[in-house]
This record gives structure tokens, C-alpha cells and sequence, in this order.
């Protein structure tokens, strides 16, 4: 898409990427371009670009970090668990795409509806929903075609610049 997206952390912060949490996070066309940043736990999270905040949530302590674990439970079992505790904050980049960043800790510095500059610190990095080690997982979507009226989202790939 050409859009320009910053590393969503502070200088100095040198994120490993890979894929820390098994096959739930990055399975279908919602998180297929997922990308995951190792950092260390309390790393503060920077909005890649500028927008609104769209929808925070701040309250889990909850995580399942036990790839076994997860390997036993059914599709339905982990997106309901990931739903309910999964601390992750989405971006409205006001283009029709969102950002969302995803295993925040419980410190909440954002509100929807409030605007984010590009770089502006909008959470840290927690253990939360499904994770088997401290990492931002980022995904950037966009509207899909309706299908009998319901929204749909889809990922697409992003590059980061330094
Ligand atoms: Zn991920």
C-alpha cells in the first residue's frame, strides 16, 4: 500500500522478530500478515502512524504461555480465551486501514476517541491472552468486501522503517 509505519518502540529498542504464540494468532485472512517484536516486558509501545484510538483494552492479567496447552484446546476455545484476555489497543489510521497492538500490560496511558501522533507511547509490553513470551504482535487491517452486510477485516503486509 506504499503507507509508511514507524517500529513501534523507543531508540534503542532492537526487537527480534519470529513467532511466539502458535498457530492460533496468525492463522486466516484477520492475522495472516501479523508481525510479532520479542522485546522485554514493561518495552513501551509507540503508534507506528497517527490516528484515533479506536478501542483499548487494559484489564487481563491472564495469559496461557504453554504451547501444549494450546495445542489441545479447539479453535473456539482459544478465540474465546484470547478475547477475554488479551489487554491490545486498535489505531484508526483514518485511511479505512486500523493498526492493532496486541499483549499490552495493565497500564492504560490512551482513551478511544482520543488523537495519537506518530511515535506517541500508547501502552507497554505485558503477558496477555495466548504468548508464550513478552512481544508485541502487530497487525495492520483494512475493511474487506461486505458479505451479506457484515464487516469483515483483513490484514495486509507492512514495512516498518527505523
Ligand atoms: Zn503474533
Amino acid at each position: 500500500m506504499g503507507l509508511k509505519y514507524s517500529l513501534p518502540f523507543p531508540k534503542g529498542v532492537k526487537p527480534v522478530t519470529g513467532a511466539p504464540h502458535g498457530r492460533y494468532a496468525h492463522n486466516g485472512p484477520k492475522f495472516r500478515h501479523a508481525t510479532d517484536f520479542v522485546v522485554p516486558p514493561g518495552t513501551p509501545v509507540l503508534a507506528a502512524r497517527g490516528g484515533t484510538i479506536y478501542f483499548v483494552k487494559h484489564d487481563s492479567t491472564t495469559y496461557i504461555s504453554d504451547m501444549a496447552l494450546m495445542d489441545r484446546m479447539t479453535e473456539k476455545e482459544l478465540r474465546r480465551f484470547a478475547e477475554k484476555h488479551t489487554n491490545w489497543v486498535t489505531i484508526d489510521n483514518g485511511d479505512g486501514t486500523f493498526a492493532e497492538y496486541v499483549h499490552l500490560d495493565t497500564r492504560q496511558i490512551v482513551r478511544p476517541g482520543q488523537k495519537i501522533r506518530r511515535r506517541q507511547r500508547i501502552g507497554y509490553i505485558g503477558m496477555s491472552g495466548l504468548t508464550t513470551e513478552p512481544h508485541l504482535h502487530f497487525n495492520a487491517v483494512r475493511e474487506k468486501r461486505k458479505r451479506k452486510g457484515r464487516k469483515s477485516f483483513e490484514s495486509f503486509p507492512v514495512e516498518f522503517s527505523a
